[in-house]
């Protein structure tokens, strides 16, 4: 699971393998440049066209970005299988179909690498985000959280998402929290397993 030179976003990417498998329908909360979104993609493609991708972003940028790195790297068969909007994640059950059953929410928190840095996530909308997602995730599935501190708010934010994941109910659901001990500054992962 965890070997040299692996990236915390790589780690995730290994938790959800073992969560999502092909014909699922699930979201990525925070599009930004789409690597996340891609890797989804693959896990859920399915050649009878039954798997779903919905990525969010509020930046319309980070938008086009995504949907042209699907564009150059997933077929045309799995990009169909992908709906992209520009709203606020808070805002999800405003898009996702209702009674859709999703196996996987993820977050991927602060700001876009390479775009305007004062765009960031915010507790308060998160908040409301992860509502949504622990409503909307069938049984089994998870909630993936990557959370950034190293810029100003961030620690905020952890706080917000770690205060919100232990107050769900042990009985309905698994929470637990990775982080990096010899770099203070790294990336926390928050997983939430729903029974
Ligand atoms: N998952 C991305 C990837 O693979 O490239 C990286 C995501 S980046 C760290 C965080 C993204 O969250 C930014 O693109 C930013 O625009 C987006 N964002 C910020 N606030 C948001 C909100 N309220 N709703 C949805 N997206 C938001």
């Amino acid at each position: 699971f965890i070997t040299g030179k692996k990236r915390v976003t790589e780690l995730a990417h290994e938790v959800w393998r073992n969560i999502v498998g092909r014909g699922d329908s699930v979201v990525d909360a925070t599009c930004g440049n789409g690597h996340d979104t891609l890797a989804l993609l693959q896990m859920v493609s399915d050649k009878s066209g039954s798997g779903f991708v919905y990525g969010i972003d509020i930046q319309s940028s980070a938008i086009e970005k995504t949907s042209s790195l699907l564009d150059t790297s997933a077929d045309l068969d799995q990009r169909k299988l992908v709906r992209l909007f520009s709203i606020c994640h808070s805002r999800m059950e405003e898009v996702i179909p209702k009674g859709a059953t999703v196996r996987l929410v993820a977050f991927n928190l602060g700001y876009l690498p390479g775009g305007d840095k004062s765009i960031i996530t915010t507790p308060d909308t998160t908040l409301k985000a992860l509502q949504a997602a622990s409503q909307m995730l069938g049984s089994g599935g998870l909630i993936s959280a990557m959370v950034y501190v190293g810029h100003p708010g961030g620690r905020n934010e952890l706080e917000a998402v770690e205060t919100f994941s232990s107050g769900l109910s042990p009985e309905a659901w698994i929470c637990c929290k990775f982080e990096t001990l010899n770099r203070s500054s790294g990336p926390v992962l928050i997983l939430l397993f729903k029974k």
